[in-house]
């Protein structure tokens, strides 16, 4: 539970902190380089890479070195952060809309979000999740992405167990006492799904596989030790030229030592915004993740 907590705090600073550097004109890089620095400096660990995901593009989106993508003008820009501390993970998210036109479909995400957390108590089931998301969000005449969900954390693990849906689903999934959730509700003026496209900037560890590629070995031993089967990015990788590292990376997936998770955009092409907070279920529910 402390742990948790410390994490929580930790991730709620950080995003508050570098939400403010999302500006026209700063670089992709610069902010997620901000937000894993604060992260390292407070003592923990990343849970995952720091994702940056602008406009259409719904998830998954972290810059690769070299990157000089800058923030434009009206960007709609989603910054997701992961702090783990001793295998406890915080994961939240918000979204910078610096086209106010955006200001009342992100409203509407954060109203769905707060909802669902109210409902993060023993014995509710998921579907109402889903169900008091959805309702928000289409209320207010946008759509949930059906095909993007919350998620039980475990130690060391980011994805366990059930899904949290962003739509009402029939279930009989029932939440329990001290399960830690992230609820993400992202709400879109597109089709209300994504779908995933050919790049891919974050991977994570499934099993060792036998190479003989020196960068493929060192890829699998870092991934192994220092981001503890978690999800990572190639950025965080020194001493590998680019070349070598993008084969290393491509045979490692083809042999399925490594996941992928493909870049996520909206398939109607629409602006897509995300609120994601963690949260300990509990009678009075324990958001971790809020200042
Ligand atoms: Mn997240
Ligand atoms: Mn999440």
């Amino acid at each position: 539970m402390d742990n948790y907590l410390k994490a929580g705090k930790i991730a709620a600073n950080v995003l508050e902190k570098t939400g403010k550097k999302i500006v026209s004109g700063a670089t992709h890089i610069d902010i997620v380089e901000h937000a894993e620095h604060m992260i390292t400096d407070a003592g923990a660990e990343l849970a995952c890479p720091t994702t940056l995901s602008v406009n259409d593009i719904a998830a998954h989106y972290t810059p690769l070195a070299g990157d000089t993508t800058a923030i434009k003008e009206k960007d709609i820009v989603k910054l997701d952060i992961g702090v783990m501390i001793d295998g406890c993970i915080a994961d939240t998210a918000t979204t910078i809309c610096l086209d106010p036109q955006y200001d009342d479909m992100n409203n509407t995400a954060r109203a769905a979000l707060q909802k669902a957390l109210k409902l993060a108590t023993p014995g509710t089931n998921l579907g109402d999740i889903g169900a008091a998301i959805e309702s928000e969000i289409t209320s207010k005449g946008y759509r949930p992405i059906v095909n993007l969900s919350g998620h039980v954390l475990s130690s060391y693990e980011l994805h366990s167990g059930f899904n949290i849906p962003n739509i009402k689903t029939d279930t009989r999934d029932i939440l329990e006492e001290d399960m830690v959730l992230a609820i993400e509700p992202f709400a879109t003026d597109g089709q209300g799904l994504v779908k995933e496209i050919n790049r891919v900037q974050i991977y994570r560890l499934i099993e060792p596989k036998p190479t003989r590629l020196d960068a493929a070995r060192k890829i699998l031993s870092l991934a192994k030790t220092q981001f503890h089967a978690m999800p990572f990015t190639p950025r965080w990788i020194t001493g590998i030229s680019p070349f070598m590292m993008d084969s290393a990376l491509r045979q490692l997936s083809a042999s399925n030592a490594l996941y992928i998770y493909p870049v996520l955009k909206e398939s109607a092409g629409g602006n897509v915004v995300q609120a994601e907070h963690t949260v300990i279920v509990k009678e009075k529910p324990i958001v971790t993740t809020m200042l």
